[in-house]
């Protein structure tokens, strides 16, 4: 059998020896400094706005769905924002830059909308 040999932690200047990978000091201070969800305004504000918002607007009202009646329409998971600027954009919070979507719907507007950023388009 193999032994497993130890390396050099690969996070420049740092000395330590890892089995794979970083170090576990590198991984929790990488984990530090990513700005969390609810750094970008993702918070239990937003979890209730969410919340409320589905309830009252449980269907995906993405480009394609939107063109089907409610009732043909897949349920919406996610919340988007209209104006691309997340919970703490101007209207973050307020229901008619909001529009539900399933997740996949949701990724693919999203990846339909890079690396353009939200504001290559013109509005229809
Ligand atoms: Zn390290
Ligand atoms: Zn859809």
């Amino acid at each position: 059998m193999a032994r497993r040999a130890l390396q050099v932690c690969p996070t420049p200047g740092c000395p330590r020896l890892t089995k794979a990978g970083r170090c576990a000091d590198c991984v929790a201070k990488a984990a530090a400094s990513r700005p969390s969800a609810s750094a970008k305004g993702y918070d239990r504000a937003w979890q209730r706005t969410r919340a409320a918002y589905l309830m009252a607007n449980p269907y995906c009202g993405c480009e394609e769905c939107a063109r089907f009646p409610e009732l043909l329409r897949p349920r919406a998971t996610e919340v988007d924002h209209k104006d691309g600027l997340g919970p703490l954009g101007p209207r973050g919070h307020d229901w008619s830059n909001l529009v539900g979507m399933t997740k996949s719907h949701h990724s693919r507007k999203t990846a339909r909308e890079q690396p353009g950023g939200w504001n290559d388009r013109e509005p229809r």
